[in-house]
């Protein structure tokens, strides 16, 4: 083939059947994800002497569950050998294996202890769940588009996905028996120990890509498994907002998290998509760097843009083929930031919010 050949960032590179050691009783394995930016999320098996600890066990659905289980098998496990699934925060790509771990395997489900606060009541997970599969798939279809078109926090409504992605969305679910969100049976803190492959492991709370985000520390292997907390190459995405509600300043837990990076002394550090690397605290910096350029662009755009909705920042900061629910979430995230530092105000005009930057 000629032409023109698109550059997969790593985390791109669609899921392989590798296992590879990554240390002592740590393997990487990848599980298959179709997201946008995504093709692969790793799964790190944790050996110990009372079976296998599963960090991420990928999205819910046959696919995923079948890839899980060819990884177990090829490490040399059974599927009863796993007695802890642990879930770095609640996006599900990465808790989705985890109810069928507990239900086929009895593992426990470790999270940090906020991680119910993500989900609330009306949940499509937990609705999907009950009694929405008696309904026929149009009616469901109509039903599921409506709850998702709740409003958002800085005006108008969430648009919901083609018909095409919410009948696969739907198909998942169905095929799994249960789409649902995990309840976790260990919940952890920050500084907490967590004994899994026989060594002691620190949690690390992480908030800023999601405020439930947890990652886990060795400081005798030097190991740090980072989640979506810090990737090799792209930025996690910042939501302004969480089902729960809007979060508080969510820009600034990130900083926070990912100033914190350099309280670590880190060999190789274990991200939940693209290959392992070796300068944490460097890739934090740089990840840091980016979002303080989004902010001057906001800033300098005031001269043109004295004011305006999260949808005029975000056609700003975000390429048109990006535009769209999740930029504008981000922009909110930036918008809500300068905001409270002082640099911005907010007024409402026609249920939409107006903000006015400050030179
Ligand atoms: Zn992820």
């Amino acid at each position: 083939m000629t032409g023109e050949r698109k550059i997969t960032k790593q985390e791109q590179e669609p899921a392989t059947d590798e296992i590879t050691e990554v240390a002592p009783g740590v393997l990487r394995t990848q599980l298959p994800v179709e997201l946008p930016g995504l093709g692969h999320v790793n799964c790190y098996l944790l050996e110990d002497e009372r079976g296998v600890a599963v960090i991420d066990p990928g999205l819910p659905g046959p696919a995923s569950w079948n890839a899980l289980l060819d990884r177990l098998e090829r490490a040399g496990f059974e599927l009863r050998h796993v007695h802890t699934a642990v879930v770095t925060h609640s996006h599900f790509d990465h808790f989705g294996g985890a109810p069928r771990l507990r239900d086929e395997a009895g593992a426990d489900i470790l999270t940090h202890e906020s991680f119910r606060d993500h989900f609330d009541s009306s949940e499509i997970f937990e609705s999907h769940d009950s009694e929405i599969l008696e309904l026929n798939p149009e009616e469901e279809l109509d039903r599921i588009r409506e709850m998702m078109r709740r409003p958002k926090p800085w005006g108008g409504r969430w648009s919901p996905p083609s018909d095409e992605d919410l009948r696969l969305f739907m198909k998942m679910g169905r095929r799994t028996r249960r789409f649902q969100v995990p309840d976790p049976s260990i919940t952890v803190a920050d500084t907490q120990i967590v004994k899994l492959a026989r060594r002691e492991w620190i949690a690390v709370h992480t908030p800023g890509h999601t405020s439930d985000h947890l990652c886990l520390y060795d400081p005798v292997e030097k190991l740090f498994i980072s989640g979506d907390h810090v990737l090799p190459t792209i930025t996690p995405h910042i939501a302004g907002h969480s089902p729960g509600g809007v979060i508080t300043d969510p820009l600034a837990r990130f900083f926070e998290s990912l100033k914190h990076m350099h309280d670590f002394d880190v060999d190789l550090v274990l991200p939940a998509h693209g290959h392992p690397f070796q300068d944490l605290a460097g890739r934090a910096d740089h990840i840091l760097e980016h979002h303080y350029e989004r902010l001057d662009i906001i800033r300098h755009a005031a001269d043109e843009l004295p004011e305006g909705t999260v949808t005029d920042y975000m056609r700003r900061l975000f390429r048109e083929r990006s535009w769209g629910d999740m930029a504008e979430s981000e922009t909110f995230a930036h918008l809500e930031h300068l905001r409270i530092a002082g640099e911005a105000t907010t007024t409402e005009r026609d249920g939409m919010l107006i903000y006015r930057v400050a030179l």
